[in-house]
């Protein structure tokens, strides 16, 4: 774990495209503020195809590292001269660390995402039986990672493109199924996870037969604008415990910050509030 170089402000940040609506400079700086360290946190945008070059640019400097968002997890994986195993098996990384002149990656999405059920379905038990995740890109791939590690007996992964699917479960192990199927997908799960980044205003945005899963299966959706997605909200009215995406954004940004800045942020500040005042909740 890097140690803070006293003297010198601290800084590290976040690339996307876009990135202006990026929570993570409000949860980091936040966090930087209480915790008392000489540090900031600064949402960066990348042109596309761009991002080799600005984190070449950024390495140079004394930048601590980036956090990585969209479209740019897998650039920041084949960028890295280093990768956590964690980010191997997710196949992205959303975590860049600098030192000597080296990058490292890691994905800290699972460990966010085992957050968010901790503390919203503390019920929980990833081991108790298995969990359906929608999507099969770099989330669906850290969720299927972070529940076989933490002991999943069997994940079922549904994507639109099956083949997609089945690469994820060649990798990772677990069962393919089409979007077509989510519904025989979804008997006997403890969980179903979204994560598609199918939105609000895609009109082609799925319809899953959330009704098909057992009663009790902990319903969670990665998206976080809005908290309750129209996902979360069939959930909620079929009378299904819920897990939201900003538990998981919250989630991931404690060991990023850690990675950064040496420490892990202050417990007891509510950033969670900060957080949805920004998304204007
Ligand atoms: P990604 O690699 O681009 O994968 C997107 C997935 O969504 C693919 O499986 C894709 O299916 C599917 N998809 C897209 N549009 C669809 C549609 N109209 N109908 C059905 N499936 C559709 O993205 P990602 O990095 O995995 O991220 C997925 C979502 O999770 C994003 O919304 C992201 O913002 C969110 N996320 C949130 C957090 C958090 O901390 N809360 C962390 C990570 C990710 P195909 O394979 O068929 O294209």
């Amino acid at each position: 774990m890097s140690q803070p170089i006293s003297g010198r402000t601290m800084v590290a940040g976040v690339v996307g495209h876009p990135i202006a609506h990026s929570l993570s400079p409000i949860l980091h700086n936040a966090w930087l503020e209480a915790a008392g360290i000489d540090g900031v946190y600064v949402a960066l945008e990348a042109a596309e195809g761009g991002f080799r070059r600005l984190a070449e640019g950024l390495k140079a400097t004394s930048l601590r590292g980036l956090n990585v968002t969209l479209p740019f997890k897998t650039d920041a994986l084949a960028y890295a001269d280093e990768v956590h195993p964690r980010a191997r098996r997710a196949q992205a990384a959303n975590l860049l660390t600098f030192a000597e002149g080296r990058a490292t990656a890691d994905n800290t999405d699972g460990l966010g995402l085992l957050a968010a059920f901790a503390e919203q379905a503390p019920g929980f038990d990833p081991a108790a039986g298995p969990v359906a995740i929608l999507g099969a890109g770099g989330g669906a791939r850290g969720a299927a990672a972070a529940f076989l590690d933490a002991g999943c007996p069997h994940v079922r992964v549904v994507n639109r493109t099956l083949g997609r699917a089945r690469a994820l479960v060649d990798d990772l192990g677990g069962e393919a199924y089409a979007q077509a199927d989510a519904e025989a997908a979804f008997q006997g799960v403890q969980a179903v996870v979204n994560a598609t980044s199918a939105g609000l205003a895609d009109a082609s945005a799925p319809a899953f037969p959330l009704a098909a899963t057992p009663q009790g299966c902990v319903v969670m959706d990665m998206v976080y604008k809005p908290l309750v997605t129209p996902f979360l909200a069939e959930a909620q009215a079929l009378g299904r415990p819920t897990v939201d995406g900003l538990a998981m954004l919250i989630g991931q940004a404690r060991p990023s910050f850690e990675a950064f800045f040496g420490r892990p942020p202050p417990a007891d500040l509510d950033v969670r509030a900060l957080a949805l005042k920004a998304l204007g909740g």
